[in-house]
C-alpha cells in the first residue's frame, strides 16, 4: 500500500494532502466493514446482525440460547434460522407466547403500525421481491419486498401449477392448502417452495386473501408501491406455522392507502391440529366412537377396511383394530390419503 502510494504521488499531478488522502482510505474500510457485516456468516457477528434486525422487527434468528446449549448455528446461511426455530420477538411477538386464537382472524401487531428495517426501505420505490432460504427444517422463513404493478403478473396470465411443492408439515387428505407468503396476484411467483407454507383454508382464504386483495386493487388503481413482508411464526421445531406475521405499507403517500401489522392464525375453528404431523382433529372425529381401521404397521398408515389399500397389505404387518381416529393418531399412525379415515 505504501509502494501504491509513492508511486501514485509520483505519477498524480492533481495534489491532494495526505490527511485528504487518510480520510478517503478510512471511509473506503468503513464502507466494506458494513457490507462485511451486512452479509458475513460469521456466527457472532450475524447473531448480532440478526438481533439487531429481530429488535426492529424483522427476520433473523433471535435465539439468546445460542451457544449455551451447544448447538452450532455456524453453518445457518443468510435468511434461514437455525433448527431451534424462531423463539425470539418477531415484531413484538414472541414466538414462545404467541396470542391465543379468541374467534377472529387476526391480532393487531404493534398497535397495527407496520415497523420495517432499512434493509426492506432501502430502495425506496424500486419494485423488488425477497425469498428466504428454507430453514434447517425445510421450512419457509420470510418473503419480503417492495410491490408494484411491476411484481405482479400481466393482466391476463393465469397461476402456474404449485402442487409439486410439499411445504413443510404437509400431509396428505387433511385439507391443507399450500398458502403464499406473497399471494401470486402480488408477486407472479408459482412453485416457489420458498414462498408457500402449510395453511388452513381459514388462514389462506378467510384470513390473508382480503388483505392481498386490497393490496392487489390499491396498485392497480393508484400505480403505487406497497411494502410488503410475510413471515410464518413456528412454535419450536414444529413444521407447520402457528400463525403468519404480515405487515404491508404504501410507500407513495406514506401508509395513507395501506396500513397494516397483523398476526394470522393458521387455525381451523374447532378443529386440533398437529403442528408436527400436519394431522387435523376436527370436532366430528375427536367425538367419534370406536370402530374398525386396518393398520399397516409397516408403513404406519391406516384404513378403512374397505380401501383396496387396506386389502393389499402383506399379512404380516397387517393389524385390525377398534378404535377411534384420534387414538390412532395419538399414536403417530397416518390416516390413508386415499381412503381417509
Ligand atoms: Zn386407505
Amino acid at each position: 500500500m505504501m509502494k501504491a502510494g509513492s508511486e501514485g504521488t509520483k505519477q498524480n499531478k492533481t495534489r491532494r494532502g495526505p490527511g485528504g488522502r487518510l480520510a478517503a482510505i478510512l471511509l473506503i474500510l468503513v464502507v466494506l466493514g458494513l457490507f462485511w457485516f451486512a452479509e458475513t456468516d460469521h456466527p457472532g457477528v450475524s447473531q448480532l446482525r440478526d438481533r439487531m434486525l429481530s429488535s426492529i422487527g424483522i427476520g433473523g434468528d433471535e435465539n439468546p440460547d445460542d451457544g449455551a446449549d451447544g448447538t452450532d448455528s455456524s453453518g445457518t446461511e443468510p435468511g434461514q434460522s437455525a433448527a431451534s426455530g424462531q423463539s425470539g420477538n418477531i415484531a413484538g411477538l414472541d414466538a414462545d407466547n404467541l396470542p391465543e386464537y379468541n374467534g377472529e382472524h387476526y391480532v393487531t401487531v404493534n398497535g397495527g403500525i407496520p415497523v420495517f428495517p432499512d434493509e426492506m426501505t432501502a430502495k425506496g420505490t424500486d419494485p423488488y421481491e425477497f425469498y428466504g432460504e428454507l430453514d434447517a427444517l425445510g421450512r419457509c422463513t420470510v418473503a419480503y419486498g417492495c410491490l408494484g404493478e411491476e411484481t405482479m403478473p400481466a393482466q391476463g396470465t393465469s397461476r402456474g401449477d404449485i402442487s409439486a411443492i410439499h411445504p413443510s408439515g404437509w400431509a396428505k387428505a387433511q385439507n391443507w392448502e399450500r398458502c403464499h407468503l406473497i399471494a401470486w396476484a402480488l408477486s407472479d411467483e408459482n412453485a416457489n417452495a420458498g414462498n408457500l407454507i402449510t395453511g388452513t383454508h381459514y388462514l389462506n382464504y378467510d384470513g390473508m386473501r382480503p388483505i392481498e386483495e386490497e393490496v392487489e386493487h390499491y396498485i392497480w388503481n393508484t400505480g403505487n408501491h406497497v411494502l410488503y413482508l410475510s413471515e410464518p411464526v413456528y412454535s419450536g421445531d414444529e413444521l407447520i406455522a402457528r400463525g403468519v406475521h404480515m405487515a404491508a405499507r404504501s410507500v407513495e403517500d406514506k401508509g395513507k392507502g395501506i396500513s397494516y401489522n397483523v398476526y394470522l392464525f393458521n387455525v381451523t375453528p374447532g378443529a386440533e391440529i398437529n403442528y408436527y404431523s400436519g394431522i387435523v382433529t376436527t370436532e366430528e372425529q375427536a367425538a367419534q366412537e370406536p370402530r374398525t381401521y386396518v393398520i399397516n404397521t409397516r408403513s404406519g398408515v391406516f384404513h378403512y377396511p374397505s380401501c383396496d389399500g387396506a386389502q393389499s397389505i402383506y399379512k404380516k404387518n397387517r393389524k385390525e383394530v377398534t378404535a377411534t381416529r384420534k387414538e390412532l393418531t395419538d399414536q403417530g399412525y397416518t390416516p390413508c390419503g386415499s381412503c381417509e379415515p
